[in-house]
């Protein structure tokens, strides 16, 4: 039988928040296809996934072009699944694409001439079998094309109905409000800036998260846990299957004791919340306005199912607050 969403997924726990100025309101967690969708994963647990994720009100999906391993197949993956088991709730997501990062050979496979853009937006739209995608992104800065080349493809992309809404990824303060000058001219406001953020790094709040407060941008924070640091999953060892046992973009060496120690405090401080820590730093960074929607991945539906019940507690003491600075001061 075919997959029969939740009737009550919006009338769950799942909070809706205005993008910066705009009139779309994104699902307060967002999942990302970054690992666990790609050819070398379960298929059936990729479904499971992602039926979670819309039973409990997620609407939001998010990809790249790169996204696998092999790059690309995330979105072939996502096209087919959507395809056989999501098909007629298309109008209740909005799922996005990048592009931005090294694709192809030659000097049209990465960064951010239109040329590789408007090459990237077809291929994703083919691989997903889709006709648009609501959010188009440039996935990172690329310091040898105008900017205004690559905020033009943006608008381009509007304009011809493959993107509803554009954004930036990874763009400093001073490039995103550049880029945000450009696409007000050209009549193509930036919806929305993907930045990493989480406890463990907080670069945005030295000046971008006030950058797009002041142009009216929203702000979806990625590896929020980062990249399940901050859980309770690392406390007792490395448990086999983690993204540290897979050694590429989390290594081993990286959870040290001092990081150990950190996340330790951590987790006693979520614990005396009545939270788990996935949900504690979840909950930290909803806690600013600013902030319309936290990016997590998952390789289990159960770990949605925790991160979700961050929305129980968004609230913080001045004392807890202050807690946590000195905990990550170390
Ligand atoms: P997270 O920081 O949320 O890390 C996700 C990982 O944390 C999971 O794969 C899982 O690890 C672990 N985890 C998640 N929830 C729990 C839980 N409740 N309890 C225990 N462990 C948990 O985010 P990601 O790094 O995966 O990034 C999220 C998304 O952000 C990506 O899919 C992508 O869409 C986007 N992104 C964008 C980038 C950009 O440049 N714009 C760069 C990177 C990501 P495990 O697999 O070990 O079980």
């Amino acid at each position: 039988m075919n997959y029969q969403p939740d009737s009550n997924r919006y009338q769950k726990k799942m909070q809706y928040r205005k993008c910066g100025n705009s009139g779309i309101k994104l699902s307060a967690l967002s999942l990302g296809l970054w690992h666990n969708f790609g050819d070398v994963d379960v298929v059936d647990n990729c479904k499971a996934i992602l039926k979670t994720a819309f039973d409990n009100g997620i609407t939001h999906f998010d990809l790249a072009n790169n996204y696998g391993p092999p790059p690309g197949s995330a979105e072939t993956n996502f096209g087919k699944i959507l395809k056989e088991e999501f098909s007629g709730y298309r109008d209740e997501m909005i799922i996005s694409s990048k592009a931005g990062y090294y694709m192809w050979p030659g000097p049209y496979g990465e960064w951010g001439s239109k040329k590789y853009l408007v090459s990237s937006l077809d291929q994703s739209l083919k691989r997903m079998q889709l006709d648009y995608v609501d959010i188009f992104y440039h996935h990172r800065p690329d310091p040898d094309t105008p900017l205004e080349e690559t905020m033009a493809a943006l608008d381009l992309f509007v304009r011809q109905g493959k993107a509803l809404y554009v954004g930036v990824s990874n763009y400093p303060a001073d490039q995103a409000a550049k880029a945000f000058e450009i696409l007000q001219q050209l009549g193509t406001p930036c919806l929305i800036h993907q930045p990493k953020y989480s406890m463990f790094d907080r670069w945005v709040e030295d000046g971008l998260l006030d950058v797009l407060a002041q142009y009216g941008v929203g702000c979806i924070p990625f590896s929020p846990l980062a990249q399940g640091l901050l859980t309770n999953k690392y406390l007792h060892g490395i448990p086999e299957g983690s993204r540290a046992t897979k050694g590429v973009f989390l290594k081993p060496e990286q959870i040290t004791s001092d990081i150990l120690s950190t996340i330790k405090q951590l987790n006693e401080l979520a614990v005396s919340r009545n939270q788990t820590l996935a949900q504690m730093a979840l909950a930290w960074l909803l806690k600013d306005k600013r902030v319309t929607s936290v990016l997590i991945g998952a390789s289990k539906p159960e770990q949605l199912i925790d991160s979700m019940q961050c929305l129980d507690n968004l609230d913080f003491s001045t004392e807890e607050l202050a807690k946590i600075e000195t905990i990550l001061k170390g």
